[in-house]
């Protein structure tokens, strides 16, 4: 396609119009896993729940991780899920549900359009839940909730509520209210059509659920009491919480709430529903000038996710392009932000978990993985035509900090280029010294899980077994060469560089950290992260 077709291809804008492109989080066992198998499965994208992750019985986190490691699981890669459902495209992006992750999800947040906060009625909030809404807050993405596991004795829906609104200040909208008490489910009233859906449970939960529409006064003859309570319960919300209120929610002020339970597919069509009437279709992007290129504008896209060897059949990497502008095509040449330089696209894949099928076209809000992308890294611009680059992707700060060396030195080169290899996918923030040397880069890391992947990876997929020594720091600052100056000096605190040029600090507690900051205020001592 010619530049002057592209810039004049309306068909994108209709596209664009009918993406969906959102992630779920939640706190681990909240009902993430279950939840985008029934999505997928109500939109009859897989056959039979369970077909996607198939991670059955789990067990701990972390030989859970590294047993999907080896298997080249999805749980460890953040992917798009994608289906059609009611005209619309659904991207649904995973995220890592560890809070050891939480560098993925901020990558893969910066690729959605708006997300779904999920949460366990009998849990409520979860420190990881919080964790991620963070991000959303900062990236003002809108939140639809989902208040899962219903079927099981939990909270009060008002308690949900109220917890909602005093924790994370989003005001919350029901768009359906529980009838019957946490495990005892008999269905939702309808705030928006009206009526009472009805469930009934069918066996696994492995097809769709029954569902029923029913009258008020059915209802009431049949659920009496439960049906009364719920009604008045709605009432008490309706003067509290007002109605679903489109504004304040695509601020991400306001929440609609819907109330369901993911394992035998109660309320996921609302959810569906919910998500293609009310959640934002893609949007022009601003770039690191704070322009916005027109979704109709020649392609453009972000590079937010860039995962090594998925598959041991292809030792390969693959970067996740989510597309922002214009209409992308297998085969196109595009150009590389980072170097200026032409990128083929012959290997552009739709990717999840193991299944990979090719993509030819794709428009705003897809997500398009691209084989042998050994050049591009998180944050870089594709595009064709007029120039483009984004805003780069926040990071959080480290709090773990180890030294790693090769255990054999005559795997020295692989190790190095191992090191490498985490850096640019971002597994680990690797930090260099010149009094430390090239042999014994520092690991940074959010959580202590980030080492274990590193050490596995470069023990087993660069053959360059490796020892890890912790380090004292717990806290990271931004400096410039004069406060790395000034520091060289300094007992207990360390400055290096980063991959990036940014050159960090690492102080062994928050204390020594203040008592520095007090004693020289001159010195430049910038935390590492806004939003969080
Ligand atoms: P994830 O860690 O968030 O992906 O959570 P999973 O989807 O693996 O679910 C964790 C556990 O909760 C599993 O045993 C699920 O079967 C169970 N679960 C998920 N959704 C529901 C639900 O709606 N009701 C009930 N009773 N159990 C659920």
């Amino acid at each position: 396609m010619t530049a002057t077709m592209a810039a004049h291809d309306h068909g994108v804008r209709a596209e664009a119009a009918r993406r969906r492109t959102f992630a779920v989080i939640s706190h681990p066992d909240a009902g993430k896993s279950t939840l985008t198998e029934a999505l997928a499965l109500h939109a009859s994208a897989i056959t039979e729940a369970g077909a996607v992750h198939g991670k059955g019985d789990r067990r701990g986190v972390t030989s859970d991780w590294l047993a999907m490691e080896r298997e080249r699981g999805i749980s460890i890669t953040s992917a798009a899920l994608r289906f059609e459902y009611a005209g619309m495209v659904f991207n649904l992006l995973d995220t890592p549900g560890h809070a050891d992750f939480s560098e993925d999800t901020y990558r893969v947040l910066a690729a959605v359009d708006g997300v779904v906060m999920l949460l366990d009625a009998a849990k409520g909030l979860e420190p990881q839940t919080l964790k991620l809404f963070d991000v959303c807050r900062h990236r003002r993405l809108p939140v639809i909730t989902f208040v899962n596991k219903w079927d099981r004795p939990g909270r009060e829906p008002l308690e949900l509520l109220d917890e909602i609104e005093q924790r994370i200040g989003l005001r919350p909208t029901p768009l359906t209210w529980p009838v019957g008490v946490a495990g005892d489910f008999h269905g939702v009233l309808d705030r928006r059509r009206g009526g009472f859906v009805r469930y009934t449970r069918t066996p696994g939960g492995a097809t769709r659920a029954a569902e029923q529409l029913v009258s008020a006064e059915q209802a009431e003859a049949e659920h009496d009491t439960a049906f009364a309570v719920a009604r008045e319960e709605l009432d008490l919300v309706a003067a509290t919480c007002g109605d679903f209120d489109p504004d304040s929610y695509a601020a991400g002020a306001s929440t609609p709430v819907l109330f369901g339970a993911a394992l035998p597919n109660f309320g996921v069509r609302q959810l569906l529903d919910t998500v293609v009437e009310l959640a934002p279709a893609p949007a022009p992007r601003p770039d690191a000038a704070g322009a916005t290129r027109r979704l109709d504008a020649p392609f453009a896209g972000l590079v937010f996710k860039v995962q090594a060897n998925m598959d041991p059949a292809h030792r390969d990497r693959i970067a996740f392009v989510r597309v922002c502008s214009g209409r992308f095509e297998r085969g196109m040449v595009v150009t590389h932000s980072a170097t200026g330089r032409p990128f083929a696209t012959k290997y552009a894949q739709q990717i999840f978990g193991q299944d990979r099928a090719v993509l030819d076209t794709a428009f705003p809000g897809d997500i398009v993985g691209l084989v042998n992308a050994g050049s591009l890294r998180v944050g870089d611009a594709l595009y064709d035509g007029p120039a483009v680059r984004y805003p780069p992707i926040p990071s959080f700060a480290p709090e773990h900090f180890a030294t790693v060396t090769a255990r054999d030195s005559s795997r020295y080169k692989q190790f190095r280029r191992g090191v490498e290899q985490l850096d640019s996918e971002g597994v680990v923030q690797v930090l260099r010294s010149e009094q430390r040397g090239d042999h014994a880069p520092v690991l940074a890391a959010v959580g202590p899980m980030q080492f274990e992947v590193a050490t596995h990876r470069l023990e087993h997929e660069f053959r360059a077994p490796v020892r890890l020594d912790r380090l004292g720091f717990s806290l990271a600052r931004a400096t410039d060469v004069a406060g790395a100056e000034a520091l060289r000096t300094t007992s207990d605190v360390e400055v290096f560089t980063r991959g990036d040029g940014a050159l960090l600090a690492l102080f062994p507690t928050k204390w020594r950290l203040l008592s520095l900051q007090r004693h020289h205020p001159d010195i430049r001592l910038d935390p590492l992260v806004a939003g969080t």
